[in-house]
């Protein structure tokens, strides 16, 4: 790992962040364990910590799984929990805590804990504000229904919100105003994609590219106070890189974005597709909610200001062909590479 990925790891690991089960093992050398990122046991001395890709790294050098977190289990676990919601929101009726468990092939009780862990709701709290939200706003269920439980309290980052919102559309009044009044930090890094442009509010990452400059930053937020680094925005920075080097949700990183209610919708379905898949305009047009509208979809991932962290990339032609991609193939088709299965 690099300094900076191994820097998202520790940082990842004190927030306790779920959304980083899965993708490495906290291991310790002390007590000779090793656990997820997300696990509730007291934090080790960061000297005392390597970080292994799995458990079988973790397990090749001498080290045994924590019995309190099951970090073997995670692969496991979020299968369960995607099944489930699958099933929640297909099902004409609330599926029973019992028929999502054995379609989980986990107990009752064992699967309410994990996909509580992971959700932030039992299945059954999770269905309600599913059935409520559709009530209430038929066109943006999936949009309400993550704003529900952010507000409720369980905001804490999931891949599992991949499936909903994720943080899109943090609000911008001054998105129509060239960004008048707001200040966005910037840095231009080097990653191996090539030169890439990164700048937030402070609310979310507003503007991420590949080979532009503060000059192109300047030409899209005339009227804002451009800064260059800063302390919070390191931070912030390092994760975005991260994401960018070793591609994952990404969806505990907030965005600043701005755009029609179409435009936004189809963001939201763009940031809906697992990595290692894709999808066609027609059916990213389908997912925001006017399957006719095929143009209009693919005029909102051209005007997609956050690339990779909303996966314009994963919009390829019907029938396979890669497709445009502001940035040019080779960076589309990399991306896409790094995502595969
Ligand atoms: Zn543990």
């Amino acid at each position: 790992m690099s300094d900076i990925a191994e820097n998202a790891a520790w940082d990842a690991v004190l927030r306790r962040d779920r959304a980083f089960d899965g993708r490495f093992v906290t291991g310790v050398l002390t007590t000779g364990i090793y656990c997820r990122p997300s696990c509730a046991a007291r934090h080790p001395a960061r000297g005392n910590v390597r970080f292994f890709a799995d458990g079988a790294a973790a397990r090749a050098a001498g080290l045994r799984p924590c019995k309190r977190c099951l970090p073997d289990d995670v692969a496991r676990d979020e299968a369960a929990v995607l099944a489930a919601i699958d099933e929640i929101r297909s099902a004409e009726g609330t599926p029973s805590l019992a028929a999502l468990a054995l379609l989980t092939g986990y107990s009752p009780a064992h699967f309410q804990r994990v996909f509580k862990r992971a959700i932030g709701l039992s299945p059954a709290a999770y269905a309600r504000a599913l059935r409520e939200t559709r009530a209430r706003d038929a066109l943006s269920d999936s949009e309400s229904v993550t704003g529900a439980i952010y507000e409720a309290g369980y905001g804490s980052a999931s891949r599992f919100y991949e499936n909903t919102k994720g943080r899109l559309g943090m609000t911008a009044s001054a998105w129509a105003n060239g960004g008048a009044g707001v200040t966005i930090r910037w840095a231009v890094v080097e990653t191996t994609l090539g030169k890439m442009l990164v700048a937030a509010t402070d609310k979310g990452v507003c503007r991420l590219s590949f080979e532009e400059d503060e000059s192109a930053l300047r030409a899209r937020f005339p009227r804002a106070d451009l800064v260059e680094g800063g302390a919070a925005f390191e931070k912030l920075l390092a994760e975005v890189v991260a994401n960018v080097e070793a591609p994952g949700s990404g969806a505990h990183i907030p965005l600043d974005v701005r755009g029609t209610a179409f435009q936004e919708a189809c963001w939201e379905a763009l940031r809906a597709i697992p990595p290692g898949e894709t999808r066609t305009y027609a059916e990213i047009a389908a997912a925001a909610g006017n399957p006719k509208a095929v143009r209009a979809a693919g005029s909102a991932n051209a005007r997609n200001n956050v690339a990779v962290l909303i996966p314009c990339h994963r919009v390829v032609r019907k029938g396979g062909d890669l497709g445009g991609y502001a940035y040019g193939q080779d960076i589309k088709r990399e991306l896409l590479r790094r995502e595969e299965k």
